[in-house]
């Protein structure tokens, strides 16, 4: 079991993890990632990008991760293959992590950078279809699906911005929801009804997800939730946005969070409230989720991270100075 030492304990590895990591280390902060059970994130589970900027063409989710892992790696980040199974923030810095390697770490400042997952339905299908008619996001993926016939599946907020966004590609889309009165907030709800592209499919459920031939996705089954009934509906492109759940297990108790488990930062900053502490990226954010966004909080979080570093140094010196008197 060996013990590393660093300047900026990174957890995590999307994004906002490897921005962090590029800015830590340019710094000279000399960066640990640890990146835990799905190095690179939600991105490697995505496949085509095209709002990734920099890129003219198409570029794949997987492909950009380990772009930026290895431009994190070149300015001088550690890559620690392990994931953080114990956090302790309660004594202020340095903090204390340990990996389910069984090995700890120490970092004189934190960034936590987990992300979230987008929670699935469940039902045979859905998995196998990911990428192929299935997905999580149609911001990232609805471009694909331009003139197509889609379906999105939830009644709250991120559902009914994602059934109009996709109106910006198709004509037909579906929004199905398993009771017949939406979540979302009113406003929402009134651009939705609004829409002659959007209809609405109450008390349903997706009880299946069917490919076609060509083995993407052919059709939807569906069960009536009052009634019990039956039904198929052939879509090209299905998004389940049911919620997404961000990874903060590890810091329950430990970090203020909001109800629904999103760790709480100072407005406009990803300082959490232990000082020495980050968060950046969709662990903090479940507005825009969006790499870019993730990226833009990580570079915030370095950039903290190195001043309250720079901070702690001269107090460090100045209790250093002190002791020395005292003798
Ligand atoms: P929500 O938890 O608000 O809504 C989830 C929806 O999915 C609900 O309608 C729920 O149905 C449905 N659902 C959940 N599980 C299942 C299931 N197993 N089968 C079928 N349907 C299911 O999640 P959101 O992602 O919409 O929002 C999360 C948070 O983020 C909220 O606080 C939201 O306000 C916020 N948000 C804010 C935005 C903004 O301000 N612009 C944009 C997006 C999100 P039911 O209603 O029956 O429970």
């Amino acid at each position: 079991m060996a013990t590393h030492r660093t300047k900026m304990l990174i957890i995590g590895s999307g994004p906002a993890g490897y921005s962090a990591a590029i800015y830590g280390a340019r710094a000279a902060m000399e960066p640990i990632v640890v990146q835990g059970i799905q190095p690179g994130g939600q991105l490697t589970i995505t496949t085509d990008v095209e709002n990734y900027p920099g890129f003219r063409d198409v570029i794949q989710g997987p492909w950009l991760m380990e772009e930026m892992k290895a431009q994190a790696e070149h300015v001088g980040t550690r890559m620690m293959w392990d994931t953080i199974v114990e956090v302790d923030v309660a004594n202020g810095s340095p903090f204390r992590a340990v990996g389910d390697s069984g090995d700890e770490y120490i970092g004189d400042t934190l960034v936590i950078a987990t992300g979230a997952q987008a929670k699935w339905l469940g039902v045979p299908g859905e998995q196998e279809l990911g990428g192929k008619g299935v997905s999580a996001c149609a911001t990232c993926d609805g471009f694909f699906y331009r003139g197509k016939k889609v379906a999105v599946i939830g009644g709250g907020n991120t559902a009914v911005e994602e059934a109009l966004y996709l109106t910006n590609h198709s004509d037909d889309v579906t929004l199905i929801h398993r009771r017949d009165e939406l979540r979302a907030e009113k406003i929402l709800q009134e651009r939705l009804f609004k829409s002659d592209k959007i209809t609405p499919m109450w008390n349903q459920t997706v009880e299946r997800f069917v490919p076609g031939e060509n083995g993407a996705l052919h059709h939807l089954e569906l069960r009536n939730t009052e009634t019990g009934e039956t039904s198929t509906l052939e879509v090209d492109g299905a998004f389940v946005a049911i919620g997404h759940a961000p990874s903060t297990e590890l810091f329950k108790g430990k970090l203020p969070m909001d109800d629904s488990g999103y760790l709480l930062v100072a407005p406009g900053t990803p300082k959490t409230e232990v000082a020495g502490v980050f968060a950046c990226g969709d662990v903090m954010d479940h507005v825009y989720r969006q790499a870019v966004t993730a990226a833009g909080t990580g570079c915030m979080a370095a950039l903290d991270a190195e001043r309250f570093h720079a901070g702690l140094e001269i107090e460090l010196d100045g209790h250093a100075h002190e002791a020395e008197a005292a003798e």
